[in-house]
């Protein structure tokens, strides 16, 4: 999904926008004001690699030195 962000020059707001074809950024205005006074991010909330699930499988078994010496 090509989903561009915009910050807006006049109201310094961001906008998000689904942009199509590559014509349609000539014509996008700001959300917020309507302007059209707008500058297009470099965005990369689309392609982010998913990570996760890193946790050393060791972390969560603690309390193992508890036993003893009371
Ligand atoms: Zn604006």
């Amino acid at each position: 999904m090509p989903i561009y962000e915009f910050h807006c020059e006049d109201c310094g707001k961001n906008s998000e926008s689904l942009v199509l074809i590559a014509s349609a950024l000539d014509n996008i205005t700001c959300k917020h004001c309507k302007s059209s006074n707008i500058k297009k991010m470099m965005s990369a909330t689309s392609s982010q690699p998913v990570s996760g699930n890193t946790i050393p499988a060791g972390a969560l078994s603690g309390c193992s030195s508890r036993s003893g010496f009371s």
